[in-house]
């Protein structure tokens, strides 16, 4: 019976590991896919606290991961495929975790599966993610300086992160798939008044190119047919981002766009499950504020465990039914 199961190992989950591995708790951290999720493919981090010249996101998850597991995080580098959360209505009982290669109980769950951006899914997107092609104008903005750059996407991400990106950019155009915004009236008129920003309407990114790094979209105009190549330094791509709560559905309360609901003490719906990082923000989507809300989790989850002591101790429980 594990203490405390972290899902997921971005900032997160990493930070809510360390809490609950200086609160001795040995927290089990099972990774996902990727290690440190978003910002292992983050090339150059400049935002985060404590990094004056900078570090770079691999860099930023070996070292977290190191801190964490000097207090005595284990680490199990798996998918979770499947969750029994149905005793957390029920004081004592353990909560279920299923990885592609083995079962866990737990007396708390943290999940900090995070969220994805949405891909193009065009040629060159990957291949030139981390040298132009980037998901987050705050972490990469700042490589832009003097440059032009495109911003795919006609919403509110869109929009204020093409303001954004004219604090360094030369030029920002903003290529939509229709000649009408989605982004509310506020950050649509910012950007149709800053000069800097052109729009580029009814077009979709056809193909992303260049020679090492990218040099150019090529387009078509989704009314006339009409294909284009526009040069460029940096592709933005903002057409929406989605939470990674597969596996919670019917499980957990969600939002309509998939983000889970917790509460101040970042509790799920579910006893004993609690939830940290961009699997329950839309909003702020940072490497700080993940941290913060990593902490909060492993904070809530010790003072649970302690408040459960006084309650019937765990019984075992069947995972044959699965
Ligand atoms: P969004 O509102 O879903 O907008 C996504 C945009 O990408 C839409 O314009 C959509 O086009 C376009 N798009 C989607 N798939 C595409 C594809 N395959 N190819 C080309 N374009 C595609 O997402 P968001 O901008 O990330 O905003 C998410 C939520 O956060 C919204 O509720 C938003 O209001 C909120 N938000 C608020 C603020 C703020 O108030 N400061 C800032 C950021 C986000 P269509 O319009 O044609 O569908």
């Amino acid at each position: 019976m594990e203490n405390v199961v972290v899902i997921g190992s971005g900032p997160a989950g990493l930070t809510a590991a360390l809490y609950a591995g200086r609160a001795n708790l040995e927290p089990l951290v099972i990774t996902g896919s990727q290690v440190g999720g978003q910002i292992s493919i983050t090339n150059d981090v400049e935002n985060y606290p404590g990094f004056p010249e900078g570090t770079t996101g691999p860099e930023l998850v070996e070292l977290m991961k190191a801190q964490t597991e000097k207090f005595g995080a284990r680490f199990e580098v798996d998918e979770v495929i499947e969750v029994d959360f149905s005793s957390g209505s029920e004081a004592g009982r353990p909560l279920g975790i299923k990885t592609h290669g083995n079962e866990f109980e737990a007396k708390s769950v943290i999940v900090t599966t995070g969220a994805s951006p949405t891909k193009l899914e065009v040629p060159g997107e990957e291949e030139f993610i981390g040298r132009g092609v980037s998901y987050c104008a705050t972490c990469d903005g700042f490589f832009f300086r003097g440059k032009d750059v495109v911003v795919v996407g006609g919403g509110d991400s869109a929009m204020e992160e093409g303001i954004f990106l004219t604090k360094f950019a030369e030029s920002v155009r903003i290529i939509h798939r229709r000649d009408e915004l989605r982004a509310g009236p506020t950050l649509a008129n910012r950007a149709k008044n800053n000069e800097k920003i052109s729009f580029v309407w009814d077009t979709v990114v056809k193909a992303i190119v260049g020679d090492g790094a990218v040099e150019a979209v090529e387009i078509e105009n989704v009314k006339t047919g009409d294909t284009d190549t526009l040069d460029t330094d940096g592709v933005f791509i903002y057409i929406g981002h989605y939470p990674n709560s597969e596996i919670f559905e019917g499980v957990l309360e969600m939002d309509d766009h998939g983000y889970l609901i917790t509460d101040d003490a970042k509790r799920t719906s579910a006893r004993g499950v609690f939830a940290a990082g961009e699997i329950d923000d839309p909003i702020y989507r940072q490497i700080a504020t993940s941290v913060g809300e990593g902490c909060k989790a492993a904070m809530q989850v010790g003072r649970f465990l302690e408040e459960s002591k006084h309650e019937d101790a765990p019984k075992q429980k069947s995972l044959a039914s699965w």
